[in-house]
């Protein structure tokens, strides 16, 4: 099985080159940000609590989005592999997601980690904010708490595959192919 997990800030790229993945290798998409936002859209009691705090840029407790990932990987037992994209964003769901893979005879092939400045990256996110219709890319002082959540919480979790030997980071800016053709050669050699 191959299994990526594609890393990076809000805005660095993932989803866009997530999909670009999937072509290719017919894996699975995993994305926690997507998965909440279908909650939200079903009007779910998970989806009403997650909203609070995705609209401040706050992260959701870890158990949720853990438990929205074991139910996914549970429902695609046939998979060839999954992207996990936005997932693990803390080091307790890395290590949760070991465990998950473990239980299933899997584990996680690699880390890719796209790298945009954090001034790219408001730039983007509030260009995206104009026709994205999400509330958290609109608002430049929730931008910077992601940014900021991401910086304290999500950052180290890049330590914990780095001491696994599952770390590559790639440059996140230039174009949206000549980034995919790094990320292709790096995942070849999983
Ligand atoms: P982005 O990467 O641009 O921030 P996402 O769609 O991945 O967009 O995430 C949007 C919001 O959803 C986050 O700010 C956070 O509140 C919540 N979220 C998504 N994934 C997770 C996760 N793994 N753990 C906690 N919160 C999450």
């Amino acid at each position: 099985m191959l299994n990526l997990v594609l890393f990076g800030p809000p805005g660095a790229g993932k989803g866009t080159q997530s999909q670009k993945l999937i072509e290719k290798y017919g894996l699975i998409h995993l994305s926690t940000g997507d998965l909440l936002r279908g909650e939200i859209s079903q009007g779910t009691a998970l989806g009403l609590e997650a909203k609070k705090l995705m609209d401040e840029g706050i992260l959701v407790p870890d158990h949720v989005v853990i438990g929205m990932i074991s139910n996914k990987l549970d429902s695609n037992k046939d998979a060839r592999g999954f992207i996990f994209d936005g997932f693990p964003r803390t080091v307790a769901q890395a290590i949760a997601l070991d465990e998950l893979l473990k239980s299933k005879n899997s584990a996680i092939s690699g880390m890719i980690a796209l790298e945009v400045s954090d001034t790219e990256l408001e730039h983007r996110l509030l260009l995206r904010g104009k026709d994205s219709g999400r509330a958290d890319d609109a608002n430049p002082e929730v931008i910077r708490k992601r940014i900021k959540e991401y910086n304290d919480k999500t950052a180290p979790v890049a330590d914990f595959y780095k001491n696994q030997n599952k770390f590559t980071s790639v440059n996140g800016s230039g174009s949206k192919e000549s980034i995919f053709d790094t990320i292709a050669v790096v995942t070849e050699t999983l």
